[in-house]
């Protein structure tokens, strides 16, 4: 048994409007065991007692953060688009030609360096929408699972757990033109032989689960939806699916099947609690009613929807609408948790021309528990008795943090504030390190060798 004993400057506790002084945090083989706020409950005697063998953490601790939405070989065009005009699409070519040059090798050290840095970032579990199936001419590795594979073992070498969003990708346009080029490796044929080849799939370490995703109403044909939603559901799995991203993909939606995206998916039944919607940048306030009908989740990604001029989601409206929100940083232009919390609010800001849409408890709720949940980790994401022990400490004493109250971290730290991070217990990062990965090291190693000349 492996226990250990936190006292934390200021943790954050579910339901709480702002932190507590003087919490003292105690962990059992990777579970909370007790969490007891000492101010005003121990008498100095008592304390010191307490304290004897605990390990203070000077600052914020927080829950671990979720990173609901990630495709870890994007991260390889950080910095690299910006040389043009251009939009979603024009980048998307670049995109492309990154996934060209993955092989299971290459994506191992890439997404081991990518997640160690959202280790670094206080993310303790990442949701990876992974599509990158098969070989780039469109063929079967030995192990058809191969990519998967090594995805779950970067995630287990960075130290995070990672939900694998299994992703059904099938066509190139919302009428069923067929994959091309590029997308060819990204294709199973049919929705059954995805479905056949994603329950091939079935990790046993502890640190990854399996969910499944429609990539989008114009990867996936309409009357193929309902398989994918069949087996996500069969396996009580998350089910999560780009969703009005593009004003395009609305548009051509219309078109083909005379509905929005957001219906096409209600009427084949892929919208449900277990079901998280990425995006939703351009709904309709139908649309938005009936995701909360259906009490679907809505993951929005403010980093990459600046970066890729989409647009801006209306959030507050969304969470109005019954709709939990989650993060993710997608396409790694930034992998900041706080930086995106902060952005439903201050997108909404910029939107509205008001202040004041969101508490800092809901943008915490957002990058924490609500997107545990959306990625099946329902005991992750609390500073509470039985839930799973992951620690994000917060620096607030750096040039950023100093003289900020710990209830606005939120609007004032980033990821480079994260001092320490406890996942299921063990320790990853210490004094803002990753304890095994060489993350910038790795990161330029890993990049330069897929980066197309
Ligand atoms: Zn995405």
């Amino acid at each position: 048994m492996t226990t250990s004993r936190w006292l934390a400057e200021y943790a954050w506790l579910p339901e709480d409007s702002e932190p507590t002084p003087e919490v003292l945090i105690e962990v059992e083989d990777g579970r909370i065991t007790a969490v007891t706020p000492l101010q005003g409950s121990t008498g100095p005697e008592a304390g010191v007692e307490v304290l004897r063998d605990a390990t203070r953490l000077p600052g914020l601790t927080v829950p671990g953060l979720s990173n609901v939405h990630s495709h870890a070989f994007h991260r390889a065009l950080r910095g690299r688009t910006h040389g043009s005009r251009g939009d979603f699409w024009s980048w998307r070519d670049r995109m492309y030609a990154v996934a060209d040059r993955l092989d299971p090798d290459t994506y191992l050290a890439l997404a081991r360096a990518v997640y160690a840095e959202m280790a670094l970032a206080g993310v303790t579990c990442v949701g990876e929408f992974h599509y990158l199936h098969h070989r780039p001419d469109g063929g079967a590795y030995d192990d058809p699972n191969e990519m998967g594979a090594a995805l779950v073992e970067a995630a287990a070498h960075a130290g995070i757990r990672l939900t694998l969003l299994d992703t059904c990708y099938l066509t190139s346009t919302v009428s069923g033109q067929p994959l091309a080029g590029p997308q060819r490796r990204f294709g199973d044929g049919d929705a059954v032989r995805w479905a056949e080849r994603a329950s091939a799939f079935q990790p046993t370490d502890s640190h990854a689960r399996v969910g499944a995703a429609v990539h989008s109403v114009r990867a996936v044909p309409a009357d193929q939806l309902r398989t994918v939603a069949d087996w996500a559901r069969s396996r009580h799995a998350p089910l999560h699916v780009h969703l009005s991203e593009q004003y395009a993909e609305n548009d051509e939606c219309r078109v083909v099947h005379g509905r929005t995206p957001t219906a096409l998916l209600a009427e084949h039944g892929v919208l449900g609690p277990d079901t998280t919607a990425v995006h939703v940048t351009h709904p309709t306030g139908a649309d938005l009613t009936l995701l909360g009908d259906n009490r679907t989740g809505v993951c929005l990604c403010p980093t990459t929807e600046r970066d890729l001029a989409d647009g801006i989601g209306p959030a507050r409206q969304m969470a109005d609408a019954g709709l939990r929100l989650s993060l993710g940083s997608d396409s790694h232009a930034v992998v900041d948790l706080f930086e995106e919390a902060r952005a439903v609010e201050l997108d909404e800001r910029l939107r509205t021309r008001r202040r004041g849409h969101f508490t800092s408890a809901e943008l915490l709720a957002a990058a924490t528990a609500t997107g545990h949940a959306a990625l099946g980790w329902a005991d992750a994401g609390r500073i509470a008795v039985g839930a799973r022990a992951d620690l994000v400490t917060v620096r607030l004493d750096s040039a950023r943090t100093a003289g900020v109250p710990p209830v606005g971290v939120f609007f004032a730290a980033s990821a480079a504030d994260v001092d320490q991070v406890l996942v299921d217990g063990r320790v990853v990062v210490a004094e803002g390190r990753h304890l095994t990965v060489d993350v910038p090291a790795e990161l330029s190693a890993s990049i330069e060798a897929v980066t197309p000349a």
